[in-house]
């Protein structure tokens, strides 16, 4: 078996991403310990009772006790006030990571918490499913998929390369990116499609509401492909639009640019318009696997 790459990690949040960490760093035997500590009682005793962590720990100070390296699991605007109270009890040279989808109010918020000689590198694995909850995850979820770290200024390189050796282990392509380069990628990439999503099914309900429930169900395949996204949890996207709001309002804006020159093609009637946009980004689209 190869050598565990932490002696000792801790997972704060124990829902889609912490789940699926947890089984794929216990695939690859990559840890010598595993704890976890998750808000609610309920999310704990579920934990318990299908044996996800070694130990599931009732506080979060509990969970870090000992750890070489510290997961913030949570979403995004719980970051901080987990961080706060973890930070005194954490020991010199514990590395501290998260998986935020967003990156520059990780940075500004989690940092400034940390104490001295705890080495602070965020991260984001692009990898995830519609469904969230400790019972959601897979050791299989990061196979082949991005994790993208960014280093903040000072880390030691050494602690960078240890979490990096992680994430491959647990199956992932590992980049380094910076913050705001990342959240204006992923707010195209990621954060504005599920707004979209969102919206679009708002409209089916609003419409389904007059006409008898049938845009439900009826629902093709067009709808059903394109609104999977919507059954995300709706915490995590509350938070994503709150501590991503420049780069997302950047996005919605161009997205609203185009959808309004489709909007006026189809009321003039303008045939080649609608076409060579399709046939563009059709061409993109087939690009992409
Ligand atoms: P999830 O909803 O499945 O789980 C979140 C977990 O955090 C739950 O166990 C919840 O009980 C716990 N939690 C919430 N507030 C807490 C607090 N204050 N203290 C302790 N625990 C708390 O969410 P997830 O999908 O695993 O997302 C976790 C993080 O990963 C988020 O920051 C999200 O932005 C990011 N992320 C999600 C995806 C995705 O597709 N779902 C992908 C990449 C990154």
């Amino acid at each position: 078996a190869p050598a565990p790459v932490y002696n000792r990690i801790a997972l704060i949040g124990l829902g889609l991403i912490a789940s699926s960490m947890y089984w794929a760093i216990r695939r690859g035997g990559l840890a010598g310990e595993v704890t976890g500590y998750a808000r609610s009682e309920e999310t704990r005793d579920t934990a318990r009772r299908i044996g996800l962590t070694d130990r599931v720990c009732e506080s979060a100070a509990e969970a870090v006790e000992g750890a070489d390296l510290v997961v913030l699991a949570v979403p995004v605007g719980a970051m901080a006030s987990v961080t706060a109270e973890i930070a005194p009890h954490l020991a010199k040279g514990t590395t501290v990571t998260d998986v935020g989808s967003v990156k520059r109010d990780v940075i500004n918020n989690v940092g400034p918490l940390l104490p001295e000689g705890v080495q602070f590198i965020p991260g984001h694995p692009l990898a995830g499913t519609e469904h969230s909850g400790p019972e959601s995850g897979f050791a299989t979820l990061f196979d082949n998929r991005w994790c993208l770290l960014v280093p903040v200024e000072g880390t030691d390189p050494a602690a960078t390369a240890q979490l990096r050796a992680l994430w491959e282990g647990m199956g992932a392509n590992v980049e380094e990116m910076d913050a705001d380069h990342h959240d204006l990628v992923l707010a195209v990439t990621s954060h504005t499609p599920h707004l979209i999503a969102y919206t679009m099914v708002g409209v089916a309900d609003d419409l389904g509401r007059v006409t008898d429930g049938e845009v439900i169900k009826y629902s093709a395949a067009g709808f059903r492909d394109f609104t999977r996204i919507a059954a995300s949890d709706p915490t995590m996207w509350r938070d994503v639009f709150l501590t991503n709001k420049d780069a997302t309002l950047e996005i919605l804006g161009r997205f609203t640019e185009e959808l309004f020159a489709l909007q006026r093609a189809i009321r003039t009637g303008d045939g080649d318009h609608l076409f060579d946009y399709f046939t563009r980004t059709r061409a993109i689209r087939r690009g992409i696997i």
